[in-house]
């Protein structure tokens, strides 16, 4: 574990160079931060520089360059350990940043910042949100800079699983040079922690090389103490001890307080279990020197134990007991710190699953309201369909009923209407003058019938033809109807004879109307039924004034008129007085004394 945390530092002061300027910003701006980029964690003095004229040259800056001058700046408060003034700022970038690449890069170095200052939950809620971007990042550097940072903070807290799942993923797609040094040691520290590392030291060996290739020589020794440890565990510690002790002065060269400490907390280990005494002493207390740079360390812990067990050795009880109460403080100390990140550990993952479980709770109501809102969408649709077939029905019915009242309507026409002429049928005309009669009769009105008969028709069909004589039928009713107002009543009471009842009017204005109506039919031009002859008629009036009300006796002194005029020689008009003496003579009785059959070209009106 002590080998992560030494990594920690590290991990901010290894640069990944990215190429994140902004084309449509000033160029200037652009190479300013490129070099910044560059420099940040080898050559701090031109950082700084660099810093300085990127403040000066923030007004020309796009605002995805300013991100990353702020970005700079934060990582330059991290390198000189002012983190109180480093996470306010990666936290706004974090949040608001333009560029997912700079809220990703923001979220890392806090992460990091966070594990420093040991806010193990701080920086594990910090992990959770970067890692949410990773997937977002297409850069494989700098996608291998977040994972790299979620290994080491895995691996820092104990959880070497996971540490060793983000390792592999760096690794199943290598990012260049030092990145890939950085994930095979991450792999390497979880593997070692879960007893997994392969019997071979093939996997190690390589690592170390890729470091060294890469002049990295912090993590090719934490690298080499791992294999010391593998090797010694195999049962070769003469062989571990020498590997440590060939590469000691390379490891106190990089000054690294961390490494050397472990080194030499290692060492000393190894030769005290080989019996060097002294050696084991010197390694041990080398340790214990870098201790203050790290504290609630297991090498910390190690260190005291051997020194304890090399005063016991010697026999030196109150040294022995000196060193097993530091020893046994230093575990106290190692341990509680273990707890804590373990504990922080829990808590983060306590934290997500409540959210987890929040989100899964929202989701299940949004359902829930997606599905009411589905059957009540479904029930208005529902509805409607209802309405729409109501309507249809409705529709229907109103159809039906208007067919109905037409077929109705066209079956009393044709009950009441004469279907040669048009006029009503004699039923018909009945009614109606019946019904008008006693309309006039309650309101004291008079009125008259007119009831004329066609001369000498049996002649006209005899002589033109049968379809001669319905052509002439027409015409005259075509004739009449002109004489005719709304209220009155006209009709075919048979054959060729017609009747009006016209209504207000007395026998002198009936016997007028008579006259012109048997001059209209005189004038019929007979011509397009394809002959050529007169139509003439008869006609007999009669009126309420003198007849009464009912249409019996109106009808009877009405015909008895009509066939005067017949035996008057046709052709002509007569009116039915009451102080006019009637010969109580039937209409046969009239018949037989009719002249003999003529054709009447001429026709005239004798009252
Ligand atoms: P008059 O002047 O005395 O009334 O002589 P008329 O020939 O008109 O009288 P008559 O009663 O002898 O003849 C009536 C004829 O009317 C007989 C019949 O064939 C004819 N008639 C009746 N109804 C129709 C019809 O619908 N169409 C045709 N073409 N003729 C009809
Ligand atoms: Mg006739
Ligand atoms: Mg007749």
């Amino acid at each position: 574990m002590l080998v992560a945390r030494k990594l920690l530092p590290w991990v901010i002061f290894t640069g990944i160079c990215l190429a994140l300027g902004n084309g449509n910003a000033a160029t200037s701006v652009a190479a300013l931060l490129s070099r910044a980029e560059a420099v940040r964690s080898s050559d701090p003095g031109e950082f700084q520089q660099l810093l300085v004229e990127l403040e000066e040259a923030r007004p020309n800056a796009s605002s995805a360059q300013r991100d990353q001058i702020a970005y700079l700046q934060a990582y330059r408060q991290s390198y000189l350990g002012r983190y109180n003034i480093a996470i306010p700022a990666l936290q706004k970038l974090a949040r608001d940043a333009t560029t997912v690449e700079t809220r990703y890069r923001a979220g890392a170095l806090m992460v990091n910042g966070y594990a420093v200052t040991r806010q193990f939950t701080e920086g594990l809620r910090q992990l959770d949100q970067t890692l949410e971007l990773v997937d977002r990042i297409e850069d494989t550097d700098l996608r291998a800079h977040g994972l790299g940072v979620a290994a080491v903070m895995y691996n820092e807290i104990g959880e070497y699983r996971l540490g060793l799942h983000y390792a592999e993923r760096i690794l199943a797609n290598p990012p260049h040079g030092r990145a890939r040094c950085f994930a095979g040691q991450y792999r390497a520290e979880a593997l070692w922690q879960l007893k997994r590392l392969p019997a071979s030291d093939a996997m190690l060996r390589d690592a170390i090389q890729h470091c060294v290739a890469e002049d990295e020589a912090v993590i090719a020794n934490l690298l080499r103490g791992t294999l010391a440890r593998q090797w010694a565990s195999q049962g070769q510690r003469g062989k571990a001890i020498a590997l440590l002790q060939q590469h000691m002065p390379e490891i106190e060269s990089t000054r690294y307080a961390r490494l050397v400490g472990e080194a030499h907390s290692l060492l000393a280990e190894l030769l005290l279990a080989q019996g060097s005494l002294v050696e084991a002493e010197r390694n041990a207390r080398a340790a214990i020197s870098h201790g203050p740079a790290m504290p609630h360390s297991q090498p910390l812990v190690a260190a005291f134990k051997a020194l304890y067990e090399i005063a016991s050795r010697r026999g030196d009880t109150a040294a022995a007991l000196d060193y097993y109460r530091r020893y046994a403080e230093a575990d106290k100390a190692y341990l509680n710190d273990v707890k804590t990140r373990e504990l922080a550990y829990q808590f983060v993952r306590q934290e997500t699953a409540q959210k987890t479980q929040q989100i899964e709770l929202l989701n299940r109501q949004n359902q829930v309201l997606q599905l009411q809102q589905r059957v009540a969408k479904q029930n208005a649709q529902n509805t409607r369909l209802v309405v729409l077939l109501l309507l249809v029905v409705v529709a229907g019915l109103g159809y039906w009923a208007y067919w109905i009242r037409r077929r109705q309507k066209a079956l009393r026409r044709f009950a009441e209407t004469d279907a040669l002429t048009g006029a009503s049928n004699r039923h018909h005309f009945t009614q109606s003058a019946e019904q008008a009669l006693a309309q006039c009769a309650r309101n004291g009105e008079q009125a008259a019938l007119v009831m004329f008969d066609l001369d000498r028709f049996k002649e006209i069909n005899d002589t033109y033809g049968h379809a001669a004589g319905d052509w002439v039928l027409r015409e005259v009713a075509d004739a009449c109807r002109s004489f005719c107002r709304g209220i009155d009543c006209f009709g075919r009471l048979g054959g060729e004879e017609f009747a009006f009842l016209l209504l207000g009017c007395d026998l002198a204005a009936a016997t007028r109307l008579a006259e012109d109506c048997r001059v209209r039919l005189t004038r019929i031009d007979t011509r397009p039924s394809g002959h050529n002859f007169t139509v003439t008629a008869s006609f007999g009036v009669s009126a309420t004034a003198s007849s009464g009300f009912g249409l019996e006796v109106l009808i009877s002194h009405a015909d008895r008129m009509l066939y005067r005029a017949k035996r008057g020689g046709r052709n002509q008009v007569r009116a039915y007085t009451p102080d006019m003496p009637i010969a109580e003579t039937s209409r046969r009785e009239e018949d037989c004394e009719q002249e003999p059959a003529q054709i009447p070209a001429f026709g005239a009106s004798a009252p």
